[in-house]
């Protein structure tokens, strides 16, 4: 597909992505969603562009984080990312760090029944991670269920500062860094 790369490569594309796997939906079958992600993720990595990762397990399984992990694992060292709305263990937090990439935090971190995700956030170093809305999904409390809004954010953002215990110019500062480690500075 040298389409693909032809328009990737290009300079104001600053990620690949969404890119990953998804078994809880199961579109299409596990193995086409494997060849089509390593596809992806080789030629991140030729760009050197940052791959935009969404990976999503039916409940009490973790085929597709093993199997997104796999497909990562021989990429190690030369492909830089972002794991989007992560929401596992703090297992599965800690080997996706190992690979080099970093972890990004929705207003899932504000639900009330989310303290399980709360506990796992605050014992991730804080130069890995990165907020997102993934709006218009996943609206943080008190509009959980409603559009989601970039304005929201910065209840993500309180409540995780909160929880790293970093005063919030500091948190603001960090995050800026973090993000162009991961986009470069068109981003930032
Ligand atoms: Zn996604």
């Amino acid at each position: 597909m040298p389409l693909f790369e032809s328009m990737a490569a290009r300079p104001e594309v600053v990620g690949i992505g969404e890119i990953g796997l998804d078994y809880y939906y199961e579109f299409s079958p596990p193995d086409t969603q494997m060849r089509t992600l390593s596809f992806f993720l080789e030629m991140a990595a030729r760009l050197n562009k940052p791959a935009c990762l969404h990976v999503r397990d039916k409940s009490g399984e973790s085929r597709a984080v093993d199997d997104l992990l796999g497909a990562l694992r021989p990429l190690a060292g030369r492909l830089r990312g972002v794991v989007h709305c992560f929401s596992g263990g703090l297992e599965d937090a800690r080997r996706i760090l190992d690979l080099g990439l970093h972890l990004s935090f929705t207003g899932i971190l504000t639900f009330k029944n989310a303290s399980a995700l709360r506990d796992v956030f605050a014992r991730l170093p804080a130069d890995r991670i990165l907020l997102e809305t993934d709006a218009p999904y996943l609206a943080p409390d008190p509009h959980r269920g409603h559009r989601n809004e970039p304005m929201f954010l910065t209840r993500i953002f309180t409540l995780s500062a909160g929880l790293l215990r970093l005063a919030e110019p500091d948190w603001s500062d960090r995050l800026r860094l973090n993000q162009t480690q991961v986009f470069g500075r068109a981003c930032a």
